[in-house]
C-alpha cells in the first residue's frame, strides 16, 4: 500500500471495502452485482413510507448498497443483494421506524399492515 494510497479522502473509496461499486465494467472482477445474498436471510427490512424522513441513513449505513436513492429520496430495497444485516432498521431514527425486520415469508403487504405502532416510551 503506498502513502498515497493511504491519504485518500473518504469520498474517493468505493462503496465496501473489497467488492467494487456496480458500475458493470467487465475488468472489475470482484464486482458481486451478478451474485445474490438473498437466501443468506431469515428476515428481511420492509420499507414504510408513510414515515420516512428521507434522511438516506440507511442508504449511508447499508454494507450492501441494497437501499436504493434517488435524487436523495429513499426509493427501494435491492432485494438481490440485501442479506438481511438489519442494519438499516437500526439507524432509522423515525418512530415508528420507517423499516423494520419481518421473516422472509411475510409479504411486504401483510408487513405493512402489521407494522409496530409509535414507540410513546421515547417520546417521555
Ligand atoms: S438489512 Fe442490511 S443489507 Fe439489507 S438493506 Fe438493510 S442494511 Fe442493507
Ligand atoms: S433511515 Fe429511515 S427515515 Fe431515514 S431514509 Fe431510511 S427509511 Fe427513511
Amino acid at each position: 500500500m503506498t502513502e498515497e494510497h493511504l491519504l485518500k479522502g473518504w469520498e474517493e473509496f468505493e462503496a465496501g471495502a473489497i467488492l467494487y461499486s456496480f458500475d458493470g465494467s467487465s475488468h472489475h472482477i470482484n464486482n458481486s452485482i451478478q451474485h445474490s445474498v438473498a437466501d443468506w436471510r431469515a428476515e428481511k427490512p420492509v420499507f414504510n413510507e408513510e414515515h420516512c424522513i428521507h434522511c438516506q441513513f440507511c442508504w449511508v449505513y447499508c454494507p450492501d448498497t441494497s437501499i436504493i436513492s434517488k435524487d436523495k429520496q429513499f426509493d427501494h430495497i435491492d432485494y438481490v443483494h440485501c442479506k438481511g444485516c438489519g442494519i438499516c432498521v437500526d439507524v432509522c431514527p423515525t418512530n415508528p421506524k420507517s423499516l423494520v425486520m419481518f421473516t422472509e415469508q411475510t409479504t411486504n403487504d401483510e408487513a405493512i399492515r402489521n407494522w409496530p405502532a409509535k414507540d410513546t416510551k421515547k417520546d417521555a
